[in-house]
């Protein structure tokens, strides 16, 4: 006779993952037959991808703000440096955000980077043009920030990458080049951890490959991540492209963590 105890929670999984599949089968049938639905909350949103309250809940991150590392800035009289750009100038040369990373803009993010959200990218790519244009020159080198091939086979994708190339392509600035950086030490996730956690646990983590040296010969580099915390991954990134010959690297991120993070 068979173990119905043991049957039963395999049995409830199975129910479970088939009720999952025909969900997200019926959100793909929803999405053909209503195209204009929001990406985020599914009410009905105009050519943008986003319903006016979805829209209403991304904040830009507007000056005035840090000439250098591009921090928001409470006032200021005159092209202004934050305190720690002051103090210890940052390895690259200009970093600026599209949004505070809160409400919208981190919901956008999570699902774009853990959704399966890859639809998402031509609407990302409208968003970050502006800022895009204004930093990348056209010769140059656009460089996604690597995930570890580990990472980078269980997620599928590269969300930083997969936004940079969209930029280039929408904008027609820039050389896409994400062979240039590799990151050949896995690292824990850098949630919950201190800004000096955060510097240790990156230490080391990237590389560029010998191939890649003659290509990087003095060129100006833009670097394309998703979210900019501390800085701290950024910053080990831009060190190891400039110690190994490029020109000047600055940094475009969908959001960045400022106070509004934290309201
Ligand atoms: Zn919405
Ligand atoms: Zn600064």
């Amino acid at each position: 006779m068979m173990d119905q105890t043991r049957l039963m929670p395999v049995t409830r999984a199975a129910t479970a993952r088939t009720a999952a599949a025909l969900a997200a089968a019926a959100g793909q049938l929803a999405t053909l037959l209503l195209p204009h639905q929001c990406v985020l909350c599914r009410q009905f949103a105009d050519t943008t991808g986003l319903c006016a309250s979805c829209w209403d809940g991304l904040t830009p991150i507007a000056a005035p703000l840090c000439v250098r590392c591009g921090l928001p800035l409470g006032h200021t009289l005159a092209e202004a440096l934050c305190a720690g750009c002051w103090t210890k100038p940052p390895p690259l040369a200009a970093i600026r955000a599209c949004f505070h990373y809160a409400d919208s803009a981190r919901e956008l993010i999570l699902h774009y980077k853990h959704g399966d959200g890859l639809q998402l990218t031509p609407l990302l790519a409208r968003l970050g043009a502006r800022l895009f244009i204004e930093l990348a020159s056209a010769q140059a080198l656009v460089i996604p920030v690597p995930l570890h091939r580990r990472r980078y086979f269980r997620r599928r994708y590269n969300q930083a990458a997969e936004w940079a190339r969209h930029l280039c392509q929408y904008t027609g600035q820039g050389i896409f080049a994400p062979d240039m950086l590799i990151r050949h030490r896995p690292t824990r996730s850098q949630g919950g951890l201190s800004r000096h956690q955060r510097q240790r646990n990156i230490a080391g983590a990237f590389a560029v490959p010998p191939p890649a040296l003659p290509r990087l010969d003095g060129r100006p580099v833009l670097m394309i991540d998703d979210v900019l915390t501390t800085g701290a991954t950024l910053h080990e990134a831009a060190r190891r492209l400039t110690d190994a010959g490029s020109g000047p690297v600055s940094a475009l991120v969908l959001a960045r963590v400022t106070r509004l993070s934290h309201a």
